[in-house]
């Protein structure tokens, strides 16, 4: 069976060939021409054998995404929704930044961890993406700056679109090497950060992968209660739990950590709740930065509202106080539902009536 050229890392390509009777150094040619070159068939690929071809166009697809929808937000945000081979749906975002272009992309069909805010998990998890499909979202984005004729390109990577990462770590972590990789995108392991929720076994098998990739932990609440409350996650991976592997993390890496923190109108915005997180975090503090991000309005998760301006500033106000490296999220594209999951899940419920009618 056919599979994506995109899902081997340099080494596997490299092995690969050598199994099937080519020559080492046709790896390099090839990730030239599919990461620099950045061509669509392997018939462009003239200066491979013949032979070479054949059997790469026997084993492997080039390319296997279908863009099925592009919003474009009036900042310059762009929101890809994608169709995978088996018809499933994925997202994938284009935000503009001051220091260059970076990409949010999905790792997973729908999200098992279920957290109370978020349209990703109102599907389940379908299925993992295998690396392939991660690094052809970067590839497709790429190719849509390509196409403007600026030279510009992807600098910048967040995994944080649908599906919890370290829940499909294999595959992320192939990922992660095939878009650093100096023969292909060549994109900085420390312009790269991966959100996770929180799978604290995960979180050290990370701190020993020895890359220099950024870590975010989507932690939301200072204590278990209200923790549990608003990511169930946090009955399997609760703060006693995760917050070991943090230090590890740390100790291992000396790498900052970033600790998002949506704010939730009287749910968790309050001054006890800033108080207590400073307590959580003091320790650490040297090498941690919150991110406060400002809750995107999801329509089935009526029962949440974005917490008051004043409440986001006196939050920020006691953290800063403290110590505590802080900022609060510039939003991209809330014009276009660019809140992770929602453009996909929208177009489900549209296709499901389109069905029924
Ligand atoms: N599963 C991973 C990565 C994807 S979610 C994780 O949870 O970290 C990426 C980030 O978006 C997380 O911090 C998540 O909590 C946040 N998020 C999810 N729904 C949101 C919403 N409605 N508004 C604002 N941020 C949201
Ligand atoms: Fe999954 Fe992350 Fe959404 Fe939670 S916030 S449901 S872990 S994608």
């Amino acid at each position: 069976m056919k599979s994506s050229i995109y899902s081997l890392t340099f080494d596997q390509l490299q092995d690969w060939l050598i199994e099937h009777g080519q020559k080492k150094f046709r790896a390099k040619q090839v990730w030239n021409w599919l990461y620099k070159k950045r061509v669509n068939t392997f018939a462009e690929m003239y200066n491979l054998n013949k032979d070479c071809q054949l059997v790469l166009e026997e084993n492997f697809y080039l390319g296997t995404l279908e863009q099925e929808i592009k919003q474009e937000s009036k900042d310059g945000t762009i929101k890809f929704l994608f169709k995978l081979s088996d018809g499933n749906l994925i997202e994938t975002v284009l935000m503009k930044f001051s220091y260059g272009y970076s990409v949010c992309v999905t790792t997973q069909v729908g999200c098992n961890i279920g957290c109370s805010f978020c349209a990703s998990g109102l599907l389940t998890k379908n299925r993992d993406l295998s690396a392939g499909e991660i690094v052809e979202q970067i590839m497709n984005v790429q190719k849509h700056l390509d196409a403007k004729g600026k030279d510009e390109r992807v600098s910048h990577i967040v995994v944080m679109g649908i599906g919890e990462p370290f829940d499909n770590y294999d595959n992320t972590m192939d990922f992660l090497r095939i878009v650093n990789d100096q023969e292909g995108l060549s994109i900085g392991a420390r312009h790269i950060t991966v959100s996770t929720s929180g799978l604290a076994k995960r979180i050290y098998d990370f701190a020993d992968e020895n890359l220099q990739v950024n870590l975010a932990l989507s932690l939301h609440a200072p204590n278990n209660e209200l923790r549990t409350k608003i990511m169930k996650i946090n009955k399997a991976f609760p703060l006693e739990k995760l917050m070991p592997a943090i230090d590890y993390y740390l100790e291992k890496t000396n790498r900052r950590i970033t600790f998002e923190y949506i704010l939730l109108k009287d749910v968790n915005d309050h001054k006890k709740e800033a108080e207590q997180l400073v307590s959580l975090l003091k320790d650490k503090r040297h090498l941690s930065y919150v991110n406060l991000i400002p809750y995107n309005p999801v329509d089935e998760h009526n029962q949440y509202d974005r917490s008051e301006k004043k409440a986001i500033l006196d939050f920020y106000q006691v953290l800063l106080e403290n110590g505590i490296n802080c900022g609060v999220r510039v939003e991209h594209g809330t014009d276009i539902d660019a809140a992770c999951g929602q453009l996909r899940s929208k177009q489900i419920k549209k296709d499901k009536e389109k069905q029924k009618a």
